[in-house]
């Protein structure tokens, strides 16, 4: 997320309050539909195009918001201010239930779930007598602020592109928040989040209502703009449109919602006008011409509209929007664990077996870490190293044994809640946001230990902690070097040093042990000295390290101790030395192709 040109929002702020001044009627509610629409867009730019979670279900919820509000105000007479809580409630409490039951499927099931919920929701609107039928609910009353009516659609107007605006920034703040991150991070998978103590799924859900109460919103403003609600606005078409507007509009880009809800209209007015006066069956034709006329679009504009905008200012030469100064304002720093003294020992594996159908990849494996070593593990290629390291990281369940850390046993429990006790992970397949800057993705492993949620970071009542958190960010960057490259974008680095990037995430959750799974793959020597220099200052700074390695020269010249396996089993484990004169090493390592 850049930051916004002021003057250009300026403009765009200034002409959208003239506009009511200066264009027709006809112009005025055209603008209030997109403006409707892009609220709905906006929450599928989150959805979709930030989350990951594609929802053809988005109508339904416009429907609930605005049967709700209608039915509250006709039927039982109420003001549409009660409509509005009321219309929040349902969409919010609907998109809770229908996330919960369909969330953590996964796959496919999520966007054909809301295909199911769209269809039934319109048919429902379609067959309740109290809801008017096929014929709908008419008589519903304006809007009034105070003593100022809005039933002109000049005054209704500026209430939607007022909401509108709020949206936007509500949306742009959390973004750029501590959940904001983690949403952002939805892409990278549920192993990802786990890793620094967040819950995928939670923060999907999350993202699922935001989404459907900004749906809710647009369906109470329609309900009393048009002040008359039937079945067939919030059927399955109408979800397809939404969708068509936040791709249309780029669907990584929130002002996308925007664009995309504009050229969607206008073209669906446009074709509407121009049709009848080349045939006289432009009723039929009216959606073939209107998917032509899409494809098209989207064939010379992939990335939607604001992806061209972005092209072209690239290609006009002019610099990107400038990067947030660096406030080195001090902040109290993130509060710290309390680390285990030196020869304690931290993490205890007792006949650990893990077995994947008939073949055993761990078998009764046992070994101790004690606070201030680095462990290597090591072994052959296909010894197990990687599946330890996941039941070590509950990242698999374990078939069999016991993994206590700083004393409990966490056989039990969740790759979150172990992450959350201080046990931070690496992995030997890179698991960055690409599109996030190395600030943030440093950030994002500070997630445990900070607590902000949605609505204060969309309010912007989070900024101690973030200086607190983007601190911390940088205090982890200036650690492994690369703090003068905090605004970069993590795809841009080279894959050695994304290793080392997130070790610098892992360590922003100040973890009391690090496993590392081969951080030494890959890299050219000079790195590799680098890495092992990086590691010792750590070792020396209190963290305690486990490192899984197929490299043997790289961890004989870092470690404390080895744990070497072949086969499933610990073949021996003792110091550097010793194992390198090992018979049965040697005989291990000459039999492989290491
Ligand atoms: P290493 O990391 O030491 O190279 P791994 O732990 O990746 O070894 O693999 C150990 C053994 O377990 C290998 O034989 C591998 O094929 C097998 N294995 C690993 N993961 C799975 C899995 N998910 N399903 C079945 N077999 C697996
Ligand atoms: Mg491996």
């Amino acid at each position: 997320m850049r930051r916004l040109h002021l003057p250009i929002l300026g403009a765009a702020v200034t002409l959208l309050a003239l506009a009511p001044w200066l264009a027709g009627s006809f112009v005025v509610s055209l603008l209030n539909d997109i403006g409707i629409g892009a609220l709905v867009a906006m929450g599928l730019v989150l959805l979709t195009g930030v989350g990951g979670a594609t929802s053809f279900g988005q109508a339904a919820f416009v429907g609930i918001a605005a049967y709700a509000s209608a039915w509250l105000t006709t039927t039982q007479g109420l003001s549409p201010w009660l409509g509005l809580l009321f219309a929040l409630l349902l969409t919010g409490v609907s998109a809770l239930a229908i996330g919960m039951l369909t969330l953590h499927l996964g796959g496919h099931f999520l966007p054909l779930s809301t295909i199911a919920w769209g269809l039934s929701i319109a048919i429902l609107f379609g067959n309740v007598e109290e809801l008017g039928r096929h014929t709908g609910l008419s008589n519903i009353p304006p809007l009034h602020v105070g003593a100022w009516s809005l039933a002109d659609p000049r005054a209704m107007y500026y209430l939607i592109w007022v909401l509108v605006g709020l949206a936007l920034l509500f949306c742009y703040n959390l973004l750029r928040s501590r959940p904001g991150r983690a949403i952002r991070s939805l892409r990278g998978g549920s192993v990802l989040l786990a890793s620094v103590g967040a819950d995928a799924l939670r923060v999907r859900l999350t993202l699922f209502i935001i989404a459907a109460l900004l749906a809710g919103l647009a369906g109470w403003l329609y309900a009393h703009m048009n002040r008359f609600v039937s079945p067939a606005p919030f059927d399955m078409r109408a979800s397809i449109e939404y969708l068509l507007m936040a791709v249309a509009g780029g669907v990584g880009h929130l002002i996308g919602a925007l664009a995309g809800s504009g050229v969607v209209l206008a073209l669906k007015n446009g074709i509407q006008d121009v049709l009848p006066l080349f045939t006289q069956r432009a009723g039929q034709i009216e959606s073939v011409v209107f998917a032509a006329l899409f494809i098209a679009l989207m064939h010379f504009a992939r990335g939607g509209v604001m992806g061209s905008a972005l092209r072209w200012r690239r290609r006009l030469g002019a610099p990107l929007a400038a990067m947030p100064p660096d406030v080195e304002l001090l902040a109290a720093p993130l509060p710290r664990r309390d680390m285990p003294t030196g020869g304690e020992i931290v993490l205890s594996v007792q006949g650990a077996v893990k077995r994947f159908g008939g073949l055993v990849a761990v078998s009764d494996v046992s070994f101790d870490v004690k606070a201030g070593e680095i462990v290597g593990l090591i072994g052959p290629n296909g010894a197990g190293k990687s599946t330890l390291f996941n039941l070590l990281t509950r990242t698999l369940r374990m078939t069999a044994g016991q993994v206590r850390f700083m004393g409990r046993d966490i056989s039990g429990m969740s790759q979150r809640q172990v992450a959350r006790l201080g046990l931070a992970r690496t992995f030997q397949h890179v698991k960055l946001r690409p599109h996030m800057s190395l600030l943030d993705n440093v950030a994002l492993g500070a997630y445990a230990r900070t607590h902000v949620g949605v609505l204060r970071a969309g309010l912007r009542l989070n900024r101690s902690e973030e200086r607190r958190i983007m601190q911390e960010a940088r205090r982890q960057l200036d650690r492994i070097g690369l703090s003068g490259r905090a605004h970069e974008l993590a795809g841009s680095l080279p894959l050695g040093t994304q290793r080392i990037l997130e070790i610098a995430r892992a360590l922003a959750a100040d973890p009391i042990l690090l496993v590392l799974d081969e951080p030494a793959a890959g890299l050219r020597r000079q790195e590799k000295i680098a890495l092992s220099d990086l590691l010792r200052k750590l070792r020396d700074e209190g963290v305690t390290i486990l490192i899984v390695e197929h490299d043997m020269d790289f961890v004989m010249k870092l470690v404390d101790r080895l744990v070497v396996m072949n086969f499933g089993a610990k073949l021996v484990e003792g110091a550097p030395a010793a194992v390198r004169a090992d018979a049965q090493v040697q005989a291990a390592y000459l039999g492989s192709a290491a």
